[in-house]
């Protein structure tokens, strides 16, 4: 399949390739598209079809579901069945934006798009390109994040040709994207909302708004074998193609100990690679080293993670050394991406 790219003005897209864009996806097309959070990979989610493309373009195993993308409230109506105040009060704060809230489905959602499931994710987003490919599309475009499933999420549209170039219609170029790690997802299925997946929007924002909120079990607890709800959170993410560990402690503690072991790798004959704050990135001795932003600027941090990992496959190193990032406000949404990618492979220095 040729795959057409276009490139378009984040601000304001051109409406001719927004419609281009928007009849592929009605006649069951996929498309990619940037968002606020990472690119999507749309298709029509109320057309099982398109769904099935998803995952077989991705290679995503077929039981993780689709988060369905609308362009505006109203829409949410048509395909749940029936809306919590708690999460019309969400949805007034953080819509169009980064949360996904999750909702008993209607029958006219396909099981294709919820992995088998009987709840719907959904989310609104607030990119312009975004927004106007849904709109364009029908209303209800599934858009999982456009990367092979299992390596990093995509944050700029060459790490979709990367990805999917020959596998889908089209990709639209708007630029690399603001947050860089996928949207905060909220369960309403239960008693008490539970937050499936961390990202921009925290806890503590979400528990201002509507009072507590529960963090999945699988969150918590840093390993492996306890199995988080969302069913995409089982599979191993992310990951580089080196074995990447985590190293978390003092400032110095770090340093130290990443040094030594990348002075070990090298007397074995293997090409080490370091992922380091602005901060350290200069105290690293005889590896690939890569700084991911400053802490003070988690933000920027966030936005550059995945990219970072990307850049990894490129140096052929063996074995990848990553600082901790646990900053205080995306501290729990970089660390839950970090530890995935790394198959929760953590050293703490800390007595
Ligand atoms: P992605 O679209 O690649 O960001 O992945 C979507 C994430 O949302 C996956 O981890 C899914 O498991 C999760 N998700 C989507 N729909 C549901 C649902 N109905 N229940 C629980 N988790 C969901
Ligand atoms: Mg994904």
């Amino acid at each position: 399949m040729n795959t057409k790219v276009v490139t378009v003005d984040k601000e304001k897209p051109d409406l001719l390739l927004m419609r281009e864009a928007g009849e592929i996806l009605k006649k069951g097309g996929l498309v990619a598209f940037p968002t606020e959070t990472v690119y999507g990979l749309g298709g029509d989610g109320l057309n099982a079809g398109s769904s099935r493309k998803i995952y077989a373009a991705k290679g995503r195993p077929s039981d993780n579901p689709l988060i369905i993308h609308i362009a505006d409230f109203e829409s949410l109506e048509k395909i749940v069945r029936c809306v919590p105040e708690k999460a019309k009060l969400l949805a007034a704060k953080f819509w169009p934006g980064p949360l996904t809230m999750i909702f008993s489905k209607s029958s006219i959602v396909p099981y294709e798009t919820t992995g088998g499931l009987e709840s719907v994710a959904v989310r609104m987003p607030s990119h312009p390109v975004a927004k106007a490919i849904i709109r364009e599309g029908g209303g209800y475009i599934a858009a999982p994040s456009a990367n092979t499933s299992g390596r990093p999420s995509p944050t700029r549209a060459e790490h979709v040709q990367e990805d999917l170039a020959g596998k889908i219609d089209m990709i639209v170029d708007g630029g690399a994207v603001g947050i860089g790690i996928e949207s905060t997802i909220v369960d309403f299925t239960e008693e008490v909302p539970v937050i499936l997946r961390p990202g921009y929007i925290n806890q503590a924002m979400i528990q201002e708004v509507i009072g507590p909120v529960r963090m999945d079990k699988g969150l918590l607890i840093t390993d492996e074998k306890v199995q988080p709800k969302a069913p995409g959170m089982k599979y191993r993410h992310y990951a580089p193609r080196a074995q990447l560990t985590i190293v978390e402690g003092s400032s110095s503690q770090v340093v130290k100990y990443i040094n030594a072991q990348c002075e070990k790798a090298l007397r074995e004959g293997k090409k080490p690679g370091v992922i380091a704050s602005d901060e350290t990135v200069s105290s690293y001795r005889g590896a690939v080293v890569k700084g991911i932003g400053a802490r003070a600027d988690e933000e920027e941090i966030a936005r550059n993670l995945f990219a970072v990992l990307r850049e990894f496959d490129e140096e052929d190193t063996d074995i990848l050394f990553s600082e901790a990032f646990d900053t205080p406000k995306m501290g729990q949404a970089i660390m839950n991406r970090l530890l995935k990618a790394a198959g929760y492979h953590m050293i703490s220095l800390d007595e």
